[in-house]
């Protein structure tokens, strides 16, 4: 035992039946709930859950137990209450490799997925992974051609989850249609972030490791495009470890369903492929998918219809838009596939 017990924080890697393992700068420690804890999570169990929320759990841990019964009779606010993978914690180190987590510091992002298969066959939403930050849209310059509707898609689901978007467009070293060029001036010129990578010549990979520090990061795009290969020239191995690529025994962690996170020498987390499908199934409503394509926006409110869905409604200024060549086409058009639910 350490004389003097030191408070950390640090970030939950994975956890099961109230063991959880925790990153720190003493390295991963073996943690257990205080008691005052878990009987908060018990509690919060019981409770329904509605769509996306932010609670504010820092509120809920440090006010006084009235406030915390009000809080939650008024907003149904007490959802998933659960300490999550990804949650960052304050905890008291008790040896060298255990601790207690005294605190869950407050959630800037949850990512979660419905369950279908509760009692009153309501689904239940069950916290996968919190603080997810950065997505790391992966896409080959060629072999297999970029699928730019997919693209649309993803980044929609990133402003939809409030979580910065990285695009990275990998096999560099192959030769390209200038189609690609065009799309990523596209794509730089709404903002985001374009890389060109290739595993196969370490270009641009420096810098992808850079942008993965001090951030909790996943990696999505088409199967083939090279993502396992990426994730292994950041460091080697971690493509079996985050499911990219399943182990030779076919079992491996693909039986759990929790989301796992793993630290990243270099600074940063990747989750693994359960954050991945979570991610993937994000379900957007179709009257906030306007507000998720970035450029849409300086024309919300201005159309006729104050409910426009911007397809077919005559005075539509998103429309217009498109036809005055300020607002792609192709964009427009990944648009009103989603939203017609032709491509979801
Ligand atoms: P994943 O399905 O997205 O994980 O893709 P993989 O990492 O398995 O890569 C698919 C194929 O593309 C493999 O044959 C890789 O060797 C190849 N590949 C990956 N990255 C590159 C690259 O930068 N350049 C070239 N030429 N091939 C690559
Ligand atoms: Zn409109």
């Amino acid at each position: 035992m350490i004389d003097d017990p030191e408070t950390l924080t640090g970030v939950v890697l994975n956890g099961a039946h109230g063991i959880y393992d925790v990153h720190t700068d003493n390295g991963i420690l073996r943690c257990t709930l205080r008691g005052k804890l878990k009987k908060a999570f018990a509690q919060s169990q019981s409770t329904k859950s509605v769509g996306k929320m932010r609670p504010r759990y820092d509120k809920m841990f440090t006010a006084p137990r009235t406030q915390r019964m009000e809080r939650r009779e008024a907003s149904i606010a007490a959802l998933p209450v659960r300490l999550s993978v990804g949650d960052y914690v304050k905890l008291r180190q008790l040896d060298t490799k255990t601790g207690m987590i005294e605190e869950i510091l407050p959630r800037q992002s949850v990512l979660s997925r419905k369950d279908a298969a509760s009692k009153d066959n309501r689904a239940i939403e069950q916290t996968m992974l919190a603080n997810l930050d950065q997505v790391v849209l992966v896409f080959a310059t060629t072999q297999p051609e970029p699928h730019f509707g997919m693209l649309d898609r993803y980044l929609a689901i990133c402003e939809s989850a409030e979580i910065h978007p990285l695009l990275c467009l990998n096999k560099v070293d192959l030769p390209h249609d200038k189609r690609v060029e065009e799309a990523a001036a596209l794509y730089s010129g709404l903002g985001y972030t374009v890389l060109w990578t290739s595993p196969k010549t370490g270009e641009g990979i420096d810098t992808l490791h850079a942008h993965l520090k001090e951030h909790t990061s996943l990696f999505s795009g088409p199967s083939g495009v090279g993502k396992s290969s990426l994730v292994n020239a950041l460091e080697p191995g971690m493509a079996i470890r985050t499911g990219l690529i399943s182990d030779a025994t076919g079992k491996g962690r693909h039986t759990t369903t929790g989301s796992q996170l793993y630290p990243l020498s270099g600074g940063g987390w990747l989750a693994d492929s359960a954050g991945i499908r979570a991610l993937a199934m994000w379900n957007i409503p179709p009257e906030d998918l306007a507000r998720c394509f970035v450029e849409f926006r300086p024309y919300l409110g201005e159309c006729i219809y104050s409910d426009c869905m911007h397809i077919e409604e005559e005075g539509c200024a998103i429309r217009q838009a498109v036809e005055d060549g300020i607002i792609n086409e192709r964009r427009y058009t990944s648009y009103v596939r989603l939203v017609t639910g032709e491509e979801r």
